[in-house]
């Protein structure tokens, strides 16, 4: 079968994603292949479906058991023979899979790398045919990065051993851990490299100055209630005292962080990945291992520590490639920590001065006048950039030439000679009479106030943006007072001007980000609907939910409404398989019930009011899409109509509280004339 087809009727896909077609095409090659993609970017096709077309099996190779079963989950369910041999198989689960193997049956064997150290491992490979190997998060064989991971060294012997094409995948491109992947797994030659950009156009970009943050993460997650999260701390006490405000909003919500017992670790790792509209508290210890497609949102309660890590934290939202949101938190305070962090931290002053560098990268980002995601990507050395989904696109920032009370702020604190803190120095622009200022007589001073233009307030948001900015740094001698930096200087000295925003507080103490459905309102009761019906589906199956399907699926089927299964199969991650297992259960969430006889119908079998559903159905059918055939289809569930046929007193009040007010502008009539005649 071409990749055209299994991709359309194995994955349900209509299209590859950028850059996958090129990527696939080498490996089905035999090419040895060194892909970089950004989470979320769709590696696992890249292998998986090269495989289908590639004789033998390919070997995938990846650190986490928690994955690789999610995977052989994801693709037995799209009916490929895959399996895996790791320490947490049960005994069957392992027999299987020797047994798929002896049969040269099975196409995809996933190992976890420690299985290579077991003696006969490569001559049972070598026996099984083995053509190709995949490298899921090649990046652990780097030993200087932070996943090192020991048995990854294995590999490159393993292909010496095999003497087959290897395809080493990850998210990671800095060229130090490129250079180590080439070295290690190919042996210094060059394999065929595929660096795909960094932009993940369905997450949407947002900050706040913190402004009452306990509020403001509320508000935000209450906006999307039901759906998946993650909110990641600055401490671990917060973790806990933000999970239990969120349950007692009614969320379900749970705390994760490095100091909790493993077990327990894993119980709200299995839980994330299982349920659906779970949020998990985290701090960043949480992360490495989540492999979830379908979080809707990421927010940062706090200020996270560079560039780096929050593009990492936020790119954990929307990998499905449905729209996710973030929202991120800072304050003075949160520059302030993380400056320490890094000062008062055991790296070498030139280690020190790079964590400062992209601490500042981040800090721009927050202070960012104009589009955040040009800004991000920018920083990862990508010009072309479209976006329209960041805050700052909604809504453009207010601006103002901040020039002159910049410099009074700096010449505030020069002429105390840089010994205090953003407080004082704003008594001592707004001229307050303070214990402070009169024992150190700083009512004498020039700049005493001559910053009564500006309130106490917007004095707080211009040091806030100075230190976003860099013009000044809390030094840690001196317990945190504001020291200028020498990028200040050119503007202290009039050489250079600086444009600030306005509108950081007021916006901060509005209600956050508005919210975005998933779908139009028109559209979203069905949305619930089929996300029901895929939990229902899911519990039973005992798999997480987005192995049944993925949300952009769902959101994908309630706006185009299949009405057959030719329809359903045309839906986005609808294969053959999956159309097999499921697609009349959605169809039926869709387009009401099928012909085959449904529980509702069958529960009133044997009464009067059975006949009456038929003929209700057949009225709704008739009338699905309006009068004239020309409107938004709509129909009743089953159980819906299934009361409707057992109204007792049939008029049109009745009804309407039954059904609602659209559906039974659109059946009420005809509903009554089968109810009235029955
Ligand atoms: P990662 O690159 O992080 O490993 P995955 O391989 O898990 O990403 O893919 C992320 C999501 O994108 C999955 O839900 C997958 O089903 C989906 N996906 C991958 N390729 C395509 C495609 N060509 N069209 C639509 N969705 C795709
Ligand atoms: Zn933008």
């Amino acid at each position: 079968m071409s990749a055209a087809t299994l991709l359309r009727d194995v994955f349900g896909f209509d299209a590859f994603r950028d850059g996958q077609q090129d990527i696939v095409d080498a490996v089905i090659d035999g090419r040895n292949t060194l892909a970089i993609m950004p989470t979320g970017g769709g590696k696992s096709l890249c292998f998986q479906l090269p495989a289908l077309v590639r004789d033998g099996v390919t070997v995938v190779i990846s650190p986490l058991i928690a994955l690789m079963r999610d995977q052989v989950r994801g693709l037995q369910a799209a009916g490929v023979a895959a399996g895996a041999l790791t320490s947490g198989n049960t005994e069957e689960e392992t027999d299987a899979v020797w047994a798929a193997l002896e049969a040269g049956t099975l196409k995809l064997l996933y190992m976890a790398p420690e299985r290579l150290g077991a003696s006969g491992t490569v001559q049972m490979l070598r026996r099984a045919g083995v053509s190709l190997i995949a490298v899921d998060e090649a990046h652990c064989v780097s030993q200087w990065g932070h996943d090192f991971r020991p048995d990854y060294l294995r590999i490159g012997q393993l292909r010496r051993d095999l003497d087959v094409p290897l395809a080493a995948f990850t998210a990671t491109a800095d060229a130090e851990t490129q250079a180590e992947i080439i070295q290690k797994l190919f042996d210094g030659q060059q394999p065929a490299s595929f660096l795909r950009g960094f932009d993940r156009p369905n997450i949407h970009l947002a900050f706040a100055v913190k402004d009452g943050p306990r509020a403001q993460i509320m508000n935000f997650a209450a906006a999307r209630k039901g759906q998946s999260g993650i909110v990641y701390c600055g401490t671990r006490a917060k973790t806990e005292t933000l999970a239990q405000a969120l349950r007692e909003g009614g969320h379900s919500a749970c705390h994760y962080h490095g100091g909790m017992e493993a077990q327990d670790r894993r119980d709200v790792e299995r839980r994330f990945q299982q349920e659906d509209g779970l949020i998990v508290v985290a701090t960043v210890a949480f992360g490495m291992g989540i492999d979830k497609p379908d979080i809707r949102w990421v927010a940062h309660a706090d200020l996270p520590k560079s560039i780096e890590a929050y593009y990492q934290e936020i790119g954990r939202a929307g990998r499905d490639g449905a729209p996710a949101e973030t929202l991120t938190l800072f304050g003075p305070d949160d520059i302030r920590y993380r400056r320490q962090q890094i000062d008062e931290g055991l790296a070498p002053p030139e280690r020190r001065m790079a964590d400062h560098a992209r601490l500042n990268a981040l800090l721009g980002l927050c202070e960012a006048l104009k589009c955040r995601r040009e800004k991000l990507l920018g920083y990862f050395g990508e010009a072309e950039v479209t976006c329209g989904t960041c805050d700052l696109c909604d809504k453009p920032a207010e601006v103002f030439d901040a020039t002159t009370p910049v410099r009074m702020a700096l010449s505030a604190a020069l002429r105390t000679e840089e010994w205090f803190g953003a407080g004082h120095l704003i008594d001592i622009l707004l001229g307050a009479n303070t214990d402070k200022i009169r024992q150190r007589g700083h009512e004498t001073l020039p700049t005493y106030g001559v910053g009564r233009d500006y309130d106490k307030r917007q004095w707080q948001a211009i040091f806030r943006q100075m230190m976003g900015h860099d013009l000044m740094r809390p030094d840690p001698d001196r317990h945190g007072a504001l020291r200028m930096t020498d990028k200040a200087r050119p503007i202290l000295r009039g050489e250079e001007e600086i444009t600030l925003r306005r509108d950081t507080i007021r916006a901060a103490r509005g209600s956050g980000p508005k919210v975005r459905m998933l779908v139009s309102e028109e559209d979203a009761p069905l949305l619930s609907a089929l996300k029901a019906k895929r939990r229902f589906l899911a519990e039973q199956a005992g798999v997480p939910a987005y192995i049944i399907f993925n949300d952009r699926s769902l959101i994908e089927m309630a706006e185009a409404k299949p009405q057959t299964l030719d329809d359903m199969a045309k839906i986005g991650g609808v294969g053959a398989k999956k159309l097999e297992s499921y697609g009349r259960d959605f169809l039926e969430v869709v387009a009401g019930a099928q012909e085959d006889v449904h529980p509702q119908r069958r529960k009133l079998a044997g009464r009067g009011e059975g006949e009456i559903y038929d003929r209700l159905l057949s009225v709704q059918s008739q009338l699905q899409r309006g009068p004239h055939g020309a409107d938004k289809p709509m129909s009743l569930s089953a159980s819906q109509l299934a009361k409707v046929a057992q109204l007792r007193s049939a008029d049109m009040d009745g009804l309407t509280r039954l059904i609602g007010d659209r559906y039974a502008e659109r059946f009420g009539d005809a509903f009554l004339e089968v109810l009235e005649s029955g």
